[in-house]
């Protein structure tokens, strides 16, 4: 789903004329970054197995929820989407949690994923997951972007995303909001409320951030490559439920595809785990999410029979 750029991977229009023949060219600092912050998140898992204490383990459960929410409600269905809308306190809410998933700013990330809908699993998709499995997940963080991604996603419109005050503060603010919200407060939480000690706190926020990067990435890698195609077998996305169960509802990706306005991001069924849903249900409840847009049994039926794989 989301980009995580430590340093910008794009291409400059004078960079263009230059990569007629695209080659592959590895960003190394983001690779050194990345590998880092994986190593740190493993001795995360360490001391979580070994060391912290039990209530340090919940709030790893209840952070990597509630910050994967900025990303799956907010950036991807409230932002990029549209499909539904929020009145400003949910807003700032959401702008909160994402700047906590640090995978980039509300506007590059929604900005990408429209790209990403518009040239599906084309030279134009960010993570075109035709260029394999590594590539689709992560790979496509750590080298310079194919051309075609600045060329056609120029094309994009994005006025709306960088019109939302919400939005334009936090690409403004984001070099000091994103260090608070995602490594500053998630360790001093566990260090200040229940006595976890500084460097386990810090090493499990670490887990976490690992945790939520690793899940959304599922969504472009593995939701595109294994699983079933009820809706449409013309296209890549597929309905897989692991992939659903790990990234908190986006699993559902064929059906995603398929209705990407919906905001649901998947058909409702007993077994079609979608937490992401239920987040925005509730928040609906409250009467801060409003506008909720949603496929009709009727058409999914319809285009399941017309497009699907059979499977449905
Ligand atoms: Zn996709
Ligand atoms: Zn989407």
């Amino acid at each position: 789903m989301s980009p995580n750029e430590f340093v910008s991977n794009e291409v400059s229009t004078k960079e263009l004329g230059k990569q007629k023949n695209y080659k592959w060219e590895i960003v190394w600092f983001n690779v050194t970054c990345f590998t880092l912050i994986h190593l740190s998140g493993l001795y995360g898992v360490y001391l979580m197995l070994f060391q912290a204490k039990y209530v340090t383990l919940l709030w790893y459960v209840v952070s990597t929820i509630f910050i994967m929410m900025g990303v799956t409600a907010g950036c991807h269905r409230l932002w990029t989407h549209r499909s539904y809308k929020a009145k400003w306190p949910m807003r700032l809410i959401l702008m909160i949690l994402n700047t906590a998933a640090y995978q980039d700013t509300i506007y590059q990330w929604a900005r990408d994923h429209r790209v990403h809908h518009k040239f599906s699993d084309t030279d134009a998709d960010p993570h075109n997951a035709n260029r394999g499995f590594f590539f689709s997940h992560a790979g496509w963080l750590l080298v310079r972007k194919h051309p075609d991604i600045t060329v056609k996603g120029s094309t994009i419109d994005c006025s709306d995303i960088a019109q939302d005050p919400f939005v334009a503060f936090q690409k403004k603010w984001y070099k000091w909001l994103m260090p608070t919200f995602c490594f500053i407060i998630p360790a001093l939480i566990p260090y200040w409320f229940w006595n976890e000690t500084f460097s386990c706190a810090w090493f499990v926020n670490f887990a976490r951030y690992c945790t939520n990067l690793n899940t959304s990435w599922m969504v472009n890698s593995i939701g595109h490559i294994s699983g079933t195609k009820p809706y449409d077998k013309s296209i890549r996305p597929t309905e897989n439920y692991g992939v659903a169960m790990a990234s908190l509802g986006e699993g559902w990706h064929n059906y995603h595809h398929a209705f990407p306005w919906d905001y649901r991001a998947g058909e409702p069924g007993i077994f079609k785990v979608n937490i992401t849903t239920t987040f925005i249900n509730f928040f609906s409840f409250l009467g801060l999410a409003y506008d909720l847009k949603a496929a009709t049994p009727d058409m999914i039926k319809l285009r399941a029979t017309r497009c699907g794989d059979g499977s449905y």
